[in-house]
């Protein structure tokens, strides 16, 4: 243990993580170990017999655990990136300890004694912002976990959690039975009328691993999508349609209603226990949006806006069906008329545009973007460890100066999962007065470069990267004090703002026309088809913002105290979305039963913030639209809100960029909805 690279000062260049000397056996004991010297740190800072102050208990607190925060960085980039059976053995068997760790803080109350004493007795007008909200935030990261309850209320809070966390569980589980349980079996080749040849094989695929003949069909994302889309068999449509929509809503064992009603009860409880009026109150403390009041109105507004646009999305759709002698569609026809729709107006094959975007191109002109707007410069490192060979390492510059690492992996392998994300292997901070820069990380699954190819993008793939840069550039112009408010530590509802600000540029054509290149011959991409992308991003962007406002619309309902205990799942449910809807709906069908994201999910309360973000990104992008997309004095502005992460209210931060509250418009410009 002595020998740990995990527990010694790392002596590597600008202290990176040392990948070539750790093996994988060293995570487990420098885990527990740091676990256990963080527990002593807190003790002492608990037990300390001199008065609290801010310095010798928040500052304090917030300076412990960095060693542990160095281990299970690297380790949980690991279990996502380059995973193995070992690894995921170690994860299953420290997690439980992390989060008992975890709870050991929240509920000493020696601690949360000194806490509660330094925000009792602290002048907050005398500190600065970024002082003032650590305090704040410390405070309350015990509060909301009952800290200030007697303690019987403290002991029924621990059982509602328990209660909860079963529920949860069980809710999921429901959720997969009843996705696994059903599935379409065809053996008439007819009725895969429509079907691309790629979806069929897939079929065939998963009727063979069954022993079935024909093809088979499931409940799963990638099967029913695309059967949706392009089955013009409309009774099967229907028969999937219905499967999907009655989905652990059906007379039997996995019904998830009485479950949803009791979710609902317990989470409001809890939110009654801590002083808020309401679930949704409670988690809209810690969100840019604020209060409940604010999410209803910004999802009415969009509503009231957007919904003669859904209309007429719906109009468009309906001669493609008149031309099958429909006459009145319903829900399982739109995702199939659509694609007709979108086939006839937009029709380019995602293979015909990926010559113009080679990986290299594509990342030189995100490093070529950041350029522009912030200064910065990208020298590869080839001296820096890394934990695969695949990675590559860069220093950032700004102005010639240190700015920050960055590790880029592109390309799917065994053992990394799937999607891409930014991640860190060490956040910033001021450390004696020096400032200790980020470590950031972009792990995506593109496919690779063969012997004649290099690896092409599809244009989804070309924002992905932009997307995921974009978080990166909220890491890498973190410049705060402290690591817990730094880079991307930001409110939930505010944190894809910078990601969904850097998509932005890949619509732009003048950008566009400085890298979209063909990768043999340099042709530059043709002007008709980048019309086609750009009109494309907004095709049934109507239809689609209703659906996303009746998921938020219903989450908030749900979390607001609307539901009566003796209301059904299905009746309240479409009585709320009901100004969403746009086809008819159809008895006996419910989507609250599988409504993952919001009942085990984490996304209660919060499901608004996708379309919120969008709104942020399109309200900040046309401030820079109106100035010059690489406008120097915006991007400084803009530069100063990245920087200071979670130091500020982010709608301060917000108004202090853009000079007034982000405003819906932009972005109803932007989807074609005005
Ligand atoms: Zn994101």
């Amino acid at each position: 243990m002595n020998n740990n690279p995990l527990l010694q000062p790392f002596t590597t260049k600008f202290d990176s993580v040392p990948f070539e000397n750790i093996k994988q056996e060293d995570y487990k004991p420098a885990i527990l170990a740091s676990i256990e010297s963080a527990k002593q740190e807190i003790n002492e800072i608990a037990n300390r017999s001199n008065a609290p102050d801010f310095n010798n208990t928040i500052v304090a607190l917030e300076q412990t655990g960095k060693q542990l925060n160095r281990a299970t960085e690297a380790f949980f980039n690991l279990t996502s990136a380059e995973t193995n059976d070992y690894l995921e053995k170690v994860q299953e068997e420290i997690s439980p300890v992390l989060a008992e760790y975890g709870n050991d803080i929240t509920l000493n109350e020696n601690l949360f004694a000194k806490v509660k004493a330094v925000y009792d007795n602290t002048d907050k007008d005398l500190l600065s912002k970024e002082d003032a909200r650590l305090l704040d935030k410390t405070y309350k990261s015990f509060t909301r976990n009952g800290a200030l309850l007697n303690e019987a209320d403290k002991e029924q809070l621990r059982a509602i959690d328990k209660e909860l966390a079963g529920l949860k569980v069980k809710f999921s589980q429901n959720v997969l039975q009843e996705t696994n349980a059903y599935f379409l079996h065809l053996t008439d080749e007819q009725e895969l009328a429509g079907i691309p040849d790629s979806i069929k094989g897939q079929a065939a695929a998963e009727a063979k691993k069954r022993e079935l003949e024909g093809w088979v069909f499931t409940l799963q994302y990638p099967s029913f999508v695309p059967f949706m889309t392009y089955a013009s068999n409309r009774e099967r449509r229907k028969e999937m349609y219905m499967a999907n929509g009655t989905k652990a809503y059906q007379n039997n064992e996995f019904n998830n209603e009485d479950i949803i009603k009791k979710i609902v009860m317990l989470r409001d409880e809890r939110a009654r226990l801590l002083g808020f009026d309401t679930h949704a109150a409670f988690m809209l403390e810690e969100r840019m949006a604020g209060k409940p009041d604010a999410v209803f109105s910004f999802l009415n507004d969009l509503l009231q806006k957007a919904k003669p646009f859904a209309g007429k999305d719906i109009e468009a759709v309906k001669p493609m069906a008149g031309k099958d002698g429909i006459t009145e569609m319903m829900p399982y026809d739109h995702s199939y008329y659509a694609e007709k729709l979108r086939e006839e107006k937009y029709d380019y094959s995602e293979e015909e545009l990926k010559p113009y975007f080679s990986l290299e191109a594509v990342l030189e002109a995100a490093f070529d973007a950041a350029r522009k707007l912030y200064g910065l410069t990208f020298a590869q490192r080839k001296d820096i460890q890394k934990y695969h060979e695949e990675v590559t390492v860069y220093e950032v510059l700004e102005n010639g100066q240190h700015k920050a690492l960055l590790y880029t992996d592109w390309h799917p392998r065994d053992g990394k999962r799937a999607g891409a994300w930014m991640t860190s292997y060490k956040g910033q901070y001021m450390e004696k007065g020096e400032n200790s820069r980020p470590h950031i990380s972009i792990v995506c699954n593109f496919s690779r470069p063969t012997e004649d190819t290099p690896s092409l993008l599809t244009f989804n793939e070309v924002t992905t990267l932009f997307h995921e840069f974009g978080h990166a550039l909220h890491g890498i112009m973190a410049d705060t004090k402290y690591e817990s408010l730094s880079g991307t530590n930001v409110y939930w509802d505010f944190v894809e703002l910078p990601s969904q600000f850097m998509e932005n540029y890949c619509y732009q054509k003048d950008f566009l026309a400085t890298f979209a290149k063909h990768y043999k011959t340099g042709e530059l991409i043709p002007e008709e088809k980048l019309d086609k992308i750009v009109a494309s991003a907004n095709f049934m962007e109507g239809y689609q913002t209703m659906r996303q406002l009746s998921f938020g619309l219903l989450d908030m309902a749900y979390h607001s105290g609307k539901m009566k205990q003796e209301d059904s799942v299905e009746a309240f449910e479409k009585s709320i979305i009901k100004e969403t809807q746009l086809y008819p709906t159809i008895a006996g069908i419910a989507q609250s039963p599988s409504f993952s994201h919001i009942f085990p999910g984490g996304y209660s309360a919060g499901y608004y913030s996708y379309k919120w973000s969008e709104v942020l990104d399109a309200d900040a992008f046309a401030y820079f639209k109106e100035t010059g997309i690489f406008n120097e004095a915006t991007a400084a502005k803009f530069k100063t809100l990245l920087s200071k992460g979670g130091t500020e209210d982010p709608m301060d931060l917000y108004i202090a960029f853009r000079g007034r509250k982000p405003e819906p418009d932009a972005l109803l410009e932007r989807a074609g909805l005005k």
